[in-house]
């Protein structure tokens, strides 16, 4: 086998991020060091493959946007389709990187490697963790193990899929897990160890092509609550929504105070999912909520952002709820 070639698109976050003193993380700014002083952080990378590396944004993730997710998804489209590309790592902030892994799950257009890393102590913190995460991320997309599993995060030690990715802790390096299905494998020095695959749609065998695309529907979220009246609801859809997540407590339910906004924006053409507020779980078809009658979608094991992602996605083919409810089905 030839020595693996592998591409680093660098977009910033905590893993390129500077703090005022090793030891105070409070108060440091992400997204300031370059793609070329991360590579060089490391010099074990060389042991494991041939790595280039590229700027493409320096965000910390809260800022990132639609437009730069859809120009990093064609930009890996691009890298994987020529032989001098055998994978790619994406170094991310881990605020969003549920929802990049999950987008580019669906839109990278190949079977190779694509792994997403990130940090969540800044780059020159005491026992920094972003440098072992690049390396391990690294180990993974040189892995021949990890073609044709869909876009994968490494962290802390762990291989988990882009689709049942959580982020579970907002300070700890223990920050990502797999609450409901569990992770799909293991980094141990330089070897990378599968358990399991995703059997979701993904990648090469996805519905969605983005190519071309320039940006995506307006799809928000409407956090369900006690108390609640639909005054979100009805702001998105004066906004020009064409999605709206309702992030419902329990299994998504809908309280009766709610019920007309989501029917009045239904009834004006607006998408408009069912996902679990708080927990992880199933929101199945009709649980709690007469998704037939009242022409919503559920929203699966998915949680509010990532079903906003695949929402966004599938009002790019449909706004037929029915056709959105078999995308989520599949995906
Ligand atoms: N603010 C950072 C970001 O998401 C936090 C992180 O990287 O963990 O970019």
């Amino acid at each position: 086998m030839h020595r693996p070639r592998l591409h680093l698109l660098a977009t910033g976050g905590t893993i390129a991020g500077a703090s005022a003193s090793a030891t105070q993380y409070v108060g440091y700014r992400p997204a300031v060091t370059p793609v070329q002083d991360l590579l060089a952080a490391v010099p074990a990378l060389a042991e494991v493959a041939d790595i280039t590396g590229e700027q493409v944004a320096q965000v910390a993730s809260q800022d990132m946007t639609g437009e730069v997710r859809l120009a990093l998804a064609q930009r890996i489209n691009a890298l994987l389709a020529s032989d001098a590309c055998d994978g790619v790592v994406v170094t991310h902030g881990t605020n969003t990187l549920e929802e990049t892994a999950y987008f580019l799950n669906l839109t990278v257009r190949s079977p190779k490697p694509v792994v997403l890393v990130g940090a969540m102590r800044p780059a020159d913190a005491l026992s920094a963790d972003g440098p072992m995460n690049l390396f391990r991320a690294a180990v993974v997309a040189a892995s021949e193990q990890a073609t044709g599993r869909g876009v994968v995060v490494v962290m802390n030690d762990r291989i988990i899929g882009a689709r049942d990715l959580h982020k579970t802790d907002t300070m700890t390096v223990d920050a990502f897990t797999s609450p409901l299905f569990g992770l799909m494998g293991l980094v141990s020095d330089r070897r990378a160890l599968f358990y399991r695959g995703g059997l979701r749609r993904h990648t090469t065998d996805s519905a969605f092509d983005i190519s071309g695309l320039q940006s995506l529907p307006r799809v928000h979220i409407a956090y369900g609550h006690e108390g609640d009246d639909g005054t979100a609801i009805d702001a998105f859809v004066a906004a020009g929504a064409q999605g709206i997540v309702h992030a419902g407590a329990g299994t998504a339910s809908v309280s009766r105070r709610v019920q007309p906004a989501i029917l009045a924006a239904v009834a004006r053409g607006v998408v408009v999912v069912r996902a679990p507020r708080g927990a992880h779980g199933l929101v199945a078809r009709g649980m709690e909520f007469d998704d037939e009658t009242h022409g919503t979608v559920a929203g699966d094991t998915l949680s509010p952002p990532k079903a906003r992602v695949l929402l966004q996605l599938a009002l790019t083919q449909t706004r037929d709820p029915r056709a959105v409810q078999r995308l989520f089905d599949e995906h």
